[in-house]
């Protein structure tokens, strides 16, 4: 089985009932956490995940909102584990240096800790492996393949594909209908996707705004990615605007004009199981 669970369905929109762009993947004794937004170890607590037990974190993209946390993750994991643990990173090109930057300015941090706590004799590790495209980790009968989206000009972004027991998950990430995205969707048992309501977006006059229409996938698109590699669950989230209580079915009829199968979309800590 592999387990979907959405942490963070919210944007950079700061909300109060929804953290940001994370998602949690399980399987076969592996758990992967893609993407680090706001609030992310919080929500992860919530279903028993705390950073130390993280396999590793996939990076979709380096956009803020998707790695606001990330120094969350490092420090929680360093300080709650026993030896020398470090955090496994696989991201785009470019995750090297960020991670770099965010060692740095984390140096008076370091600092203090490794003075007070006398078993504490290790830097955070942090191993980053940079990928574009291909098999990306594969351990533990898990394998993920990666492939580059379209996101520009946010440059570069990956997909994921995440493989268990002859089922597949793909997170999209942010991303434009592209043909990396259809690569990994071919037959894959779940696609989750982020969404934006461009009707909704359209229809608010601040350039700002209108923006963020060229470069992410609306809830339409996103189904006709899903519908044309024949994937079999459309799973909706990072919802802009955020996705209103009661508005289910409407975001819900929007997708399936264009997907025939089960479209799952929530709140945070929304559970999809796909197999046995
Ligand atoms: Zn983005
Ligand atoms: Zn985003």
């Amino acid at each position: 089985m592999i387990e979907i669970t959405l942490l963070g369905t919210g944007s950079p929109l700061v909300d109060p009932d929804r953290a940001g762009p994370a998602t949690l993947v399980r399987a076969g004794g592996t758990t992967l956490l893609f993407d680090c937004g706001r609030g992310v170890l919080m929500r992860a607590a919530a279903v028993g995940v705390q950073a130390n037990a993280l396999t590793a974190l996939v990076l979709t993209h380096l956009h803020s909102d998707h790695i606001t946390d990330l120094n969350d993750v490092i420090t929680s994991r360093w300080v709650t584990t026993f030896a020398p643990t470090p955090l496994r990173v696989i991201g785009p090109p470019g995750t090297a240096s960020v991670v770099d930057g965010l060692l740095a300015s984390l140096a008076p941090d370091i600092s203090y800790r490794l003075a007070h706590h006398d078993d504490l004799t290790w830097d955070p590790g942090v191993e980053v492996a940079e990928h574009l495209e291909g098999v990306v980790f594969d351990e533990d009968g898990v394998r993920v393949l990666a492939a580059p989206t379209d996101h520009r000009p946010v440059h570069p972004s990956v997909g994921f594909r995440v493989e268990h027991g002859g089922h597949a998950v793909v997170i999209a990430g942010d991303t434009v209908p592209c043909e990396g995205l259809d690569r990994l969707c071919q037959g894959a048992d779940a696609l989750v996707h982020t969404v934006i309501r461009a009707d909704l977006v359209e229809a608010i006059p601040l350039p700002r705004l209108q923006d963020i229409l060229d470069y992410h996938s609306s809830v339409e698109q996103a189904a006709q990615t899903a519908a044309r590699n024949g994937v079999g669950t459309l799973v909706l989230t990072h919802y802009v605007p955020p996705l209103l209580p009661g508005a289910e079915d409407e975001w819900h009829s929007k997708a399936a004009e264009h997907f025939d199968g089960p479209i799952e979309m929530g709140n945070d800590l929304h559970v999809v199981r796909i197999g046995p």
